[in-house]
């Protein structure tokens, strides 16, 4: 009887354990150890940002699901992982030892890389509930004192389409209160170009989402790097594609929503051959630890290399398809490894996306999602949001 240990139950942790239940045979133990005993489903948060979901929607009680499903639940949170004794150490005392261990703890969320960035300083998020929340009460301040909007991705986010996502969700919201007129827009981007994604544009991207802005009265600045965000201003460097400054902006600001870097979780950072310097999570093709093999990893925390060289660094996303199918090719190279045989699957890592602007939407599919691909596909309308919406 093996003990398998699932970190982080968010999108991946989560369908990782059903999916190990599912997969294995009744014997082996299954645990998670999660932040806290909720479930959140980080894609419904632009929609909590302007008041369409509220916080009970988006999340479901994982002390009620997992132990039907004979998974126990550890909520207290890792504080450390120690892989060369396969230990957990848990907040507030305890442990966790494993047989296998699979990594899901998402992003950290580096706020702290620009002076004056995040939710306790001067901009909104989206990235988790709870600030999607705070971020509503800023959106119905904005409604009652309208004035200047900034949208965007700071330098190295690999998180585009939620920027997107919610400058145009925002829009619908601010043309819904009969007050977008009062409200001017700008989308502020580190991709070199509007519908780059960090994906080098799927299918035609970039003129779907440069119509979609120019269509929404929203002005652009790409190939930005943010100096500094203040109460009421952003400074934000627009870089040339040699990387000089082209132009210096100092932007009004009523409002702030940007999208940061992401970096691995303090609980497994800087652990030697686990880790790359930012934290993530290293592995080779079957998701699988080259430095210590019976650990794996799926979704945002794992290391994926960027797309090409662009003028301001932006990462590569892991998006929800994609996270799926990492956590098919683990349970089922766990399922080899409990039986003796090597690992086999790979995930597809192919991007299969709906981003919702509030009344349509575009669609993309990229196999794979880094290209070159064997498709490459977008398209856009009114279906999108109804797909999504729906959800
Ligand atoms: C706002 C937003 C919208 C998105 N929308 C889409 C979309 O529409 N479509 C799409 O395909 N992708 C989307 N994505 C990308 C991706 O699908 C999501 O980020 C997804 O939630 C990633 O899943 P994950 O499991 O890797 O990380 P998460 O869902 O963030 O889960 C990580 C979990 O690990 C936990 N954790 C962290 N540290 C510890 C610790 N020390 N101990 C225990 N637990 C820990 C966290 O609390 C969290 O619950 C979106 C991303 C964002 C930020």
């Amino acid at each position: 009887m093996a003990h398998i240990v699932v970190l982080g139950a968010g999108l991946g942790g989560t369908i990782m354990a059903f999916e190990l239940r599912e997969k294995l045979s009744a014997d082996h133990r299954i645990s998670v150890v999660s932040n806290g005993d909720k479930f959140h489903f980080v894609p419904s948060n632009p929609w909590v940002g302007v008041g369409w979901r509220d916080k009970r929607s988006v999340e479901a009680d994982l002390s009620d699901i997992l132990p039907r499903r004979d998974i126990a639940l550890h909520p207290e949170g890792a504080k450390r992982l120690h892989p060369a004794d396969r230990r957990v150490d848990l907040n507030g005392g305890g442990s966790v030892n494993y047989d296998y261990l699979v990594i899901a703890t998402g992003p950290e969320l580096a706020f702290d890389e620009i002076e004056g960035f995040g939710p306790a300083a001067h901009t909104h998020s989206i990235c988790h509930v709870d600030d999607a929340m705070g971020t509503k009460a800023a959106v119905d301040a904005l409604i009652a004192k309208p004035g200047p909007a900034i949208i965007g991705a700071v330098q190295g986010a690999s998180c585009f389409g939620p920027a997107y996502e919610f400058a145009f969700i925002l829009d619908k919201a601010l043309r819904d209160a009969r007050m977008r007129d009062r409200v001017p827009m700008t989308f502020v981007t580190s991709e070199p170009y509007i519908g780059h994604l960090g994906l080098d544009g799927v299918g035609d991207t970039k003129g779907l989402l440069e119509s979609a802005l120019r269509e929404h009265h929203i002005k652009w600045i790409c190939n930005a790097k943010v100096d500094r965000f203040e109460a009421n201003r952003v400074e934000v460097s627009e870089l040339a594609d040699d990387g000089s400054l082209k132009k210096s902006h100092d932007l009004p600001q009523s409002f702030a929503m940007m999208l940061p870097a992401f970096r691995g979780v303090a609980a497994v950072a800087g652990i030697e051959g686990l880790t790359n310097p930012r934290g993530f999570i290293l592995v080779d093709k079957h998701q699988r630890s080259p430095a210590f093999s019976e650990i794996f990893a799926v979704g945002v925390c794992i290391a994926i290399p960027p797309t090409g060289a662009t003028p301001v660094p932006v990462g590569v996303p892991k998006t929800g398809f994609m996270i799926e199918s990492m956590v098919t090719a683990v349970a089922h190279n766990i399922d080899r490894l409990l039986r003796g045989q090597a690992p086999e699957a790979q995930a597809t890592w192919n991007a299969v996306c709906l981003a919702d602007f509030g009344d349509s939407g575009i669609a993309f599919v990229a196999q794979p999602q880094i290209p070159p691909r064997n498709v490459n596909w977008s398209s856009s309308g009114k279906w999108v949001h109804a797909a999504k919406h729906r959800v």
